[in-house]
């Protein structure tokens, strides 16, 4: 799998509000009628072998009253999990998925900065399904008691949603861990490492690595860029610092540089039609296509969530 220069100059998207992310119901509705007839690709080649079929989400936090874009409520998260699970996906952390790929339909369920939430309502129902996950920790914020803080989530701070803002500790990301989940690293403090100098960026990718190996003991090799802001610098460095895996939230699904690898969001807008849509094999395809370039326009004529 190749891990070279990104093609890519700069895939950048505010955190909870990334650039993948189709606002309008029109847009979907466009896409919708334009991936039918493409059709679904057989689950099955000929001869009866299974095609390999991998599919990264991103998350962030669970709540059912937080109405924030980054926010996916228990009972959308429980039927997407369903819906994936009765599809035939099985569950595969980051860096199984990535650097082992497995012949059968794959869901890698993956979560950015380590909400307390992510423990305590989304573990139980991926116990239930027998799927892990991963989550991607910003360091500097675990075992402080400070609420996550940064620009696109600040804004929730001294509201009547701040507790939504508790990261996990690092004993709670422990029992994830021996729970069989994976824990990554998000960066020491979250910036957008595109934006930050060159003796920066080693520090929040390689002190983040080493506290994570610190406080459990494990070795970490997975990597979430913040607000998916990543370049050729960036890679090159998440690189010489030794992880090998890295997600990133690109609006296109093409890259299969295991140290970009993209993702697909999911926030709180996405119902039972648009997280279908989000999943289909077609529309991925759509996605992975330079026919999804020529929507952008499109993108912006529907404008993006500003949280
Ligand atoms: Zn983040």
């Amino acid at each position: 799998m190749s891990t070279g220069t990104s093609t890519l100059t700069s895939t950048r998207s505010s955190d909870p509000a990334a650039d993948d992310e189709l606002d309008a119901e029109s847009v979907f509705t466009l896409f919708h009628y334009a991936v039918r007839s493409l059709g679904e690709p057989p689950s099955r080649a000929k001869g009866g072998t299974t095609v390999t079929d991998t599919i990264v989400l991103c998350y962030h936090a669970l709540s059912p009253t937080w109405e924030a874009n980054l926010s996916t409520t228990p009972e959308h998260f429980e039927r997407q999990i369903a819906l994936l699970a009765g599809r035939g996906y099985r569950g595969a952390t980051f860096t199984q998925a990535i650097s082992s790929p497995s012949a059968d339909r794959t869901a890698v369920i993956t979560f950015d900065d380590a909400f307390r939430s992510v423990l305590e309502l989304a573990q139980p129902i991926l116990e239930r399904f027998e799927m892990p996950a991963t989550v991607f920790v910003p360091t500097d914020s675990i075992g402080s008691e400070t609420r996550l803080c940064w620009p696109g989530i600040d804004h929730w701070l001294g509201g009547p949603h701040e507790r939504e803002l508790t990261p996990m500790s690092w004993d709670e990301l422990r029992t994830l861990a021996d729970a069989g989940w994976e824990i990554g690293s998000h960066t020491g403090s979250h910036p957008r490492l595109t934006q930050v100098d060159d003796e920066t960026l080693e520090d929040e990718l390689t002190r983040s690595k080493a506290t994570c190996e610190q406080h459990l003991g494990d070795p970490c090799t997975s990597l979430a860029y913040p607000y998916g802001d990543v370049d050729a610098r960036v890679v090159a460095a998440a690189k010489r610092a030794g992880y090998s895996a890295a997600a990133a939230l690109p609006p296109n699904l093409r890259s299969r540089d295991a140290l970009e690898w993209p993702r697909v969001g999911i926030y709180w807008t996405d119902g039972n039609r648009r997280f279908r849509l989000k999943v289909s094999p077609a529309v991925r395809r759509l996605r992975q296509s330079a026919a999804w370039d020529s929507f952008g326009a499109l993108r912006g004529l529907a404008g993006k969530h500003g949280d």
